[in-house]
């Protein structure tokens, strides 16, 4: 059986204060959660504050992105070690914000998710068609793309502990959420693109995440349908409150 993630992407949201007092009232709404992962992704500066909070609890703590060097004359960016130094466990990777606003490729995010993989952290790979892709029928194609080559050269070893987020970009930041029957459509695709690419068995065993206006009030039904294992919740997730509430509807 594969364990539902909720992962919350707060995106440029939360000075260092703000994040932990978050965190702080999440930690004791969830206390009792056993049953599902719980991952929080903050701003860069607040990671290493929010792993403070998390210690010994049952919150998983997860960057927004990555870079692929270790180190050197790369201004600006952060390196996997850093991130598991600073206390993460996973990096969001691939996020259509990414894609769209700061350049990043199926090439890039293949090359994040593997050095990700080789310092130890776990990717959540972020799939997902454009409105202009599903409209022209090409959300397959699109997401073929993506996944095949956002994973290229993973280990069956590695893809185990890889999350596939399937977010398409007119549900997210949008209040559209994709219908259950829509998700579960794609999430069945996506399955069979790994099982294509490692075996039935590897497949039934990896995480695929819904994310896109995921809200208290849906995501009971999202997570209802057999291949929707979780969800990547951006502005939900900012109130701790309603965050718990969707990690209590992934409690089956
Ligand atoms: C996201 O940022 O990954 C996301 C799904 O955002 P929202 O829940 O706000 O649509």
């Amino acid at each position: 059986m594969r364990t539902p993630i909720i992962a919350g992407n707060w995106k440029l949201n939360k000075t260092i204060s703000e994040a932990v007092e978050s965190v702080a009232a999440l930690r004791t709404l969830v206390a009792d959660v056993n049953e599902v992962e719980i991952v929080v992704a903050p701003t860069f500066t607040a990671l290493f504050a929010v792993a403070q909070v998390l210690e010994n609890g049952n919150i998983r703590l997860s960057a927004q992105d990555v870079f692929w060097e270790d180190r050197g004359a790369f201004t600006g960016e952060v390196s996997p070690a850093m991130l598991k130094d600073a206390g993460c466990d996973y990096v969001i990777i691939g996020h259509s914000e990414r894609r769209q606003y700061f350049s990043e490729t199926n090439e890039s995010v293949n090359r994040k998710a593997k050095a990700a993989h080789a310092h130890g952290l776990k990717p959540i790979i972020c799939v997902g068609e454009q409105l202009e892709d599903r409209e022209a029928g090409r959300t397959e194609a699109v997401i073929r793309d993506h996944v095949i080559n956002g994973i290229a050269e993973l280990s069956a070893d590695q893809i185990l502990s890889t999350v596939i987020a399937y977010e398409p970009v007119w549900a997210i930041g949008t209040g559209k959420t994709a219908t259950a029957d829509e998700a579960q459509e794609v999430h069945t695709f996506i399955r069979s693109l790994l099982a294509e690419t490692y075996s039935d068995e590897v497949a039934s065993q990896v995480r695929i995440q819904y994310g896109g206006s995921v809200k208290p009030d849906n995501a009971a039904e999202l997570m209802a349908q057999p291949d929707v294992d979780g969800a990547l919740v951006g502005g939900a997730s900012l109130e701790a409150e309603s965050f718990a509430q969707i990690v209590k509807a992934a409690c089956r």
